[in-house]
């Protein structure tokens, strides 16, 4: 049986791959600074946390990026791509973004959906 994983399919066309665009390093879905938000979230389940697996994935990134982003200093590209690494990723307590996870919305009742009576 093959190892694929979920993270290794985008569920909805390349726009739910928040991959780099390059040479800018924004996130090609949502354009946020890569990687963005969605992107750690999908890492961290990726690697399990796993900081130095995260670490490994990631230097290359890094790597590309120290050359490409000539403007940004050094320290803080480090910071970007690996800081946060072995942190907790704050999750959003309510209100999370539409398009997701695919949470269910709770039904509210049938209100004015009067079924039809017989006779
Ligand atoms: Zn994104």
């Amino acid at each position: 049986m093959p190892t694929a994983c979920w993270w290794a399919y985008p569920m909805n066309g390349p726009a739910a791959l928040h991959g780099p665009a390059r040479p800018e390093w924004t996130c090609v879905a949502c354009g946020d600074p890569w990687p963005c938000r969605t992107r750690k979230r999908q890492l961290k389940d990726l690697c399990r946390c796993d900081v130095r697996l995260l670490r490994n994935y990631l230097t290359p990134y890094l790597r590309d990026a120290r050359v490409e982003l000539v403007d940004v200093d050094l320290a803080e590209i480090t910071e970007r791509f690996l800081g946060w690494c072995d942190r907790p990723l704050d999750r959003p307590s309510a209100g999370d973004p539409p398009g997701g996870d695919g949470g269910g919305a709770a039904p509210e009742g049938e209100a004015g959906g009067r079924p039809a009576l017989p006779g």
